[in-house]
């Protein structure tokens, strides 16, 4: 096919040029020769698991967020889980959580035999709308669970008022929002306990991972016995005690991450600041080009955070474009850009909608949001030329689609 100008503005769904010849995902892990050398080396040692790798990343990354303590765990769902339960989680209980996250946010609850309450958004930062919040506690409530969309994180100054007044714990999803600050602080060391997954779409990775970050001594060990089958103290101490003994003292999983885990995470923590860095010049280098396009609303920035950018969120101003969603997603990934949407509202989903009796139109901020959102490709290894790439298929795409008037 000869590149004529009009073969390149045709859109790829139609049979012209794709803006990129291959695919661009809109997450991917960065591995380098340390973290395989770290892996390997953990590989020839004595400890596969439960050995001298899991304190060395734990003490690093409490370091790195400003908590007391940190644990980890085999996922971010498992973390999750630790805290809910850790929070006092149980039958009868509530936890008040932000539908327009992943499904494992709100399904920690359910695992405690608890019940996830939702309240909407904000819509500037589609985070927990903290009145919202507030609007849904009842006498059951035990926890509030605001998530960080996209790195931005959620405002829990107020959330954190709204459970000293009431007695709740709150739990915050930071899975997205790894090195991110909220009003000059780490995110990690602002709630109660805050969760991090190492998916390796997250900022950093350690293939299945997640940790839980916390200043209470109590938490701390309460989540160390969770991951460890409820006994009390670990293999490792015993060991080294030259003791036999041990006490189960609490129903707890196998939640363990693995030493060889730990070795990756301890190398992936050290290149963090670069991939903040280079997460937050690509932000900056979107916002600046969508400014020129009225019908895409880039994410906003409150002025008392830093986010961390997990992905970039981007929504459509449909009153003026002749396409829904569907169809300027269809588009772009046609022209080779791997974007995602994020999320599916929890409450659409089968489960949720058969167990609790959604309908939809219950959290019209979160809806409206959903069907209009668009994430856009955000990873430390993206290119400039892959920013680029990006920016020119969605002006492609969008002006196709622009309602002339
Ligand atoms: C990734 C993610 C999780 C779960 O983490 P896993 O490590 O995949 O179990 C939970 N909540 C949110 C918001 C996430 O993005």
């Amino acid at each position: 096919m000869t590149v004529t100008p009009a073969s390149r503005d045709l859109l790829a769904i139609r049979g012209g040029l794709p803006v990129r010849k291959t695919l661009l995902p809109y997450g991917h892990q960065s591995i380098d020769e340390a973290d395989i050398q770290a892996v390997v080396a953990t590989l020839r040692s004595d400890w596969l698991t439960t050995g001298p790798r899991i304190a060395e990343f734990e003490e690093a990354f409490a370091a790195r967020t400003g908590a007391r303590h940190a644990v980890s765990f085999s996922s971010g769902t498992a973390a999750l889980h630790a805290a809910a339960f850790t929070a006092g989680l149980k039958a009868g209980g509530e936890a008040i959580t932000s539908p327009l996250t992943f499904v494992a946010t709100a399904n920690c609850v359910l695992y405690q035999q608890a019940v996830p309450v939702f309240a909407d958004v904000s819509p500037d930062t589609l985070n927990l709308d903290p009145e919202q919040a507030a609007a849904h506690i009842t006498p059951r409530t035990r926890a509030i669970l605001p998530v960080d969309y996209a790195g931005h994180p959620a405002d829990l100054t107020p959330i954190l008022d709204l459970a000293e007044r009431h007695g709740l714990v709150v739990i915050e999803d930071a899975s997205h929002a790894l090195g991110a600050e909220y009003k000059g602080r780490q995110v990690g060391s602002v709630a109660h306990m805050t969760v991090f997954s190492f998916h390796p779409v997250k900022h950093i990775t350690t293939g299945e991972g997640g940790m839980v970050t916390t200043d209470n001594p109590k938490f701390a060990e309460t989540l160390r016995r969770f991951r460890n089958h409820g006994i009390s103290s670990e293999a490792r101490q015993r060991q080294s005690a030259g003791q036999w003994h041990y006490e189960m003292v609490l129903l707890g999983f196998n939640y363990r991450l693995t030493d060889i885990a730990c070795a990756l995470g301890i190398q992936q923590l050290k290149k963090l600041e670069a991939n903040l860095w280079r997460r937050r010049q690509i932000a900056a280098r979107y916002t600046a080009a969508f400014r020129e396009i009225p019908e895409v609303v880039a994410p906003a920035v409150r002025h008392d955070v830093n986010p961390a950018w997990h992905f970039y969120p981007i929504r459509l101003d449909r009153v003026q474009l002749k396409a829904d969603r569907g169809q300027v997603f269809t588009a772009l990934r046609a022209e080779n850009i791997g974007v995602n949407v994020h999320y599916i509202p929890v409450h659409h989903h089968p489960y949720y909608r058969e167990r609790f009796g959604n309908r939809g139109g219950e959290f019209p901020v979160a809806e409206d949001a959903y069907e209009r959102l668009i994430s856009l490709p955000m990873f430390h290894g993206m290119s400039d030329q892959d920013v680029e790439d990006v920016i020119r298929a969605v002006e492609k795409v969008v002006s196709h689609f622009r309602d002339a008037v």
